[in-house]
């Protein structure tokens, strides 16, 4: 079946491993901004969006995989005057991500809050991450700032849930990404949170970039939903839900 990866750092991988990626079924990917280390400067940020929105698309075609380039401040990538770095967003982009929490202080809040009042007024999708310390906490200051900004839920994904933010975020109404991924979830427990909850509202990625080597997690999960459930369902978490919002 024909897959949806909605969430990766392409830098990070190489044309091999991309193209692994295509074999495994992987025919869409959003290829989200993030810099491996703090940049000192606004340029470095707007460098890494021109180079996700130009040289990892066609690095994509390559390999054989239409990768959706997604750009915003990540809150470990927050330098001095960030806020110069929206306007290439406002220009350019076209999916805001990955931007969210990842302690929840107050510039990452101010960070957040600015990309998601962007995303608003130019109606872009947005890829919200969620940290692995503090999830709960977190999540609920996420959701607040998400719900104080008026943003559609249609237009937002909080990604990389797990059991602990889980009820959060299905109340919140927004999409909801499971991260297949050592570290975060295995694919028998992304199946299984799929299996309580349903299809309707969960996209499936590997965020697979920098450090992560595990790339067809996607593909693996899909597999294994397919073996126990109807075709038309798990179409949805494939490839049909990441269709939706992203396209
Ligand atoms: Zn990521």
């Amino acid at each position: 079946m024909e897959c949806f990866d909605t969430h990766i750092h392409s830098e990070g991988k190489g044309i091999t491993e991309l193209s692994k990626m295509a074999n495994s079924g992987i025919k869409i990917a959003v290829s989200c901004a993030y810099y491996p280390i703090k940049p000192t400067h606004y340029y470095t940020l707007i460098d890494m969006f021109r180079k996700i929105s130009s040289f990892e698309v066609n690095r994509g075609k390559k390999a054989g995989i239409e990768l959706i380039p997604a750009v915003g401040i990540h809150p470990r990538c927050i330098c001095n005057e960030w806020d110069k770095a929206l306007n290439w967003i406002e220009e350019n982009g076209r999916v805001v991500g990955e931007i969210g929490l990842e302690i929840g202080s107050k510039d990452e809040v101010e960070v957040l809050t600015k990309q998601l009042s962007l995303a608003k007024k130019l109606d872009l999708p947005c890829i919200v991450h969620t940290p692995r310390k503090n999830k709960k906490t977190v999540t609920e200051k996420i959701i607040d700032i998400l719900k104080k900004s008026g943003i559609s839920e249609d237009l937002v994904v909080v990604d990389h849930i797990n059991r602990e933010n889980l009820e959060i975020v299905l109340k919140s109404g927004y999409w909801m990404g499971l991260t297949v991924q050592p570290g975060k979830l295995s694919e028998g427990e992304a199946v299984s949170i799929i299996e309580e909850f349903g299809f309707d509202r969960f996209l499936l990625n590997s965020d697979t970039g920098f450090n992560d080597l595990e790339c067809l997690t996607v593909a693996k999960t899909v597999k294994i939903l397919l073996e126990r459930f109807d075709k038309k369902d798990v179409k949805k978490v494939a490839i049909e839900n990441g269709m939706k919002i992203f396209r």
